[in-house]
């Protein structure tokens, strides 16, 4: 049933809502909390007295809480997240949240409780390895990108798909957070008075910001797949033996090395919070992912593709290439923009010592702009690891 209003669930309209769609038995005592973290959403746990698993309300808030302002943004971004969750499902069903309902008007999404697992970039900053980490989130890569591009599904229904996830306030933040804001002097980026002179370096390197404008005009045209849009390791849940994809509220056709790349990064920006002796698992997840993820994604092309041009030699290797130049330099964006840009992380922030937390944020920004530089001869891990010492 949809509401025919929008309102900001509170904790006991969100158990009223839960007891009349019967997802516990009656006459159960339940206990609800918000624990949601970001600016953007309202995140309700509701559990039976007694039981471990219970379920979970996502609402969308129509504005986000920025620096002090409110900034309008669609209540539509909750019906793109259910729609992605459902259709993930589809590919990957053990890899993403179930969805047990949703509601377009009150924007919400009431899905399966993960608490049982823990938020990835958490556990990382833990030193825990999450050892299936990369062989989850590469398959996750592999299914959900093959499956939505021109490769795995016929044109015409790719294009009533791109239709559907049309997702233009969500978009925008990437345009600004991500391609825009750190390379220019804009008020809401956001870094230590000691990285001043690092910062002012980049605003004024005009060859980088040539190649940033050209992976940002790649973000805002090329529909190759259906992505999910904010992968980064905050929306990752996992355990030593499950992986689960929560959040894709940013989900839109966009170029097929977004999602690895964004990956990649925050793989790389836990790595750079390191000492350099701890940092393999990280480089040993970075080339599992790429690793599963081509190898899976050759087996559907070969074994499911849709495209004539399919079997031309050359073609899979071009495509995998060109994913993975692009992939390098949108890592080298998501890393420059977690260190000086609007939205940070725990990765670097949290490092417990400032002079340590400049040196790393220093390294971070040294390896964002030789990514974006050299992301066309960067063609193997062994290259990736070299310009993470190199630039020490
Ligand atoms: P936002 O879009 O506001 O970032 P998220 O979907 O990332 O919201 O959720 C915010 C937080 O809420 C997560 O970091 C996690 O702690 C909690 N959370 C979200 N979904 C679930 C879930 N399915 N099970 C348990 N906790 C969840
Ligand atoms: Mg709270
Ligand atoms: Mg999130
Ligand atoms: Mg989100």
């Amino acid at each position: 049933s949809q509401h025919s209003i929008y309102e900001p669930l509170t904790e006991s309209t969100a158990v009223a809502l839960a007891i009349r769609l019967r997802l516990f038995k009656e006459g159960q005592v339940l206990h609800c909390e918000e624990i949601g973290d970001g600016n953007l959403n309202l995140v309700f746990h509701i559990t039976a007295q007694g039981k471990q698993k219970g379920i979970i309300i996502k609402q969308a808030l129509p504005y986000a809480k920025v620096v002090g302002e409110s900034w309008p943004l669609s209540l539509k971004r909750a019906t793109i997240e259910s729609n992605a969750l459902l259709f993930a499902a589809e590919y990957v069903p053990t890899l993403v949240p179930k969805v047990f309902y949703t509601d377009e008007t009150l924007a919400i999404t009431v899905m399966e409780d993960l608490s049982h697992l823990q938020i990835a970039r958490a556990g990382l900053i833990e030193g825990k390895t999450f050892p299936l980490l990369s062989e989850h989130i590469g398959t996750y890569l592999a299914k959900t990108l093959f499956y939505t591009s021109d490769f795995g599904l016929e044109p015409s229904k790719k294009k009533l798909l791109v239709q559907k996830f049309i997702n233009p306030d969500l978009c925008k933040i990437t345009e600004d957070l991500v391609f825009t804001d750190p390379f220019f002097d804009i008020d809401t980026n956001s870094f230590e008075p000691e990285l001043q002179k690092d910062v002012e370096e980049i605003w004024a390197d005009q060859p980088l910001k040539f190649e940033v404008a050209k992976l940002k005009q790649k973000f805002l045209t090329q529909a190759d797949a259906l992505l999910h849009g904010d992968l980064h390791t905050g929306s990752i849940f996992a355990s030593e033996t499950e992986t689960k994809v929560i959040d894709p509220e940013f989900a839109f056709f966009g170029p097929l090395g977004f999602d690895i790349g964004q990956f990649i990064a925050n793989l790389l920006l836990n790595a750079v919070s390191r000492a350099e002796q701890d940092r393999e698992p990280l480089f040993t997840h970075i080339e599992n992912t790429w690793d599963v993820f081509t190898t899976a994604f050759t087996e559907l092309w070969i074994n499911e593709g849709v495209e004539v041009y399919r079997n031309v030699d050359g073609y899979l290797e071009y495509a995998l290439q060109q994913a993975f130049e692009d992939a390098i330099g949108f890592a080298g964006c998501e890393v420059i923009r977690r260190t000086i840009g609007l939205a940070h992380v725990a990765d670097l922030d949290g490092i417990d010592d400032l002079e340590r937390i400049i040196q790393a944020k220093q390294h971070a920004l040294r390896l964002g702009k030789e990514l974006i530089r050299n992301r066309k001869t960067i063609d193997s891990l062994e290259n990736l690891r070299s310009y993470v010492s190199t630039t020490e």
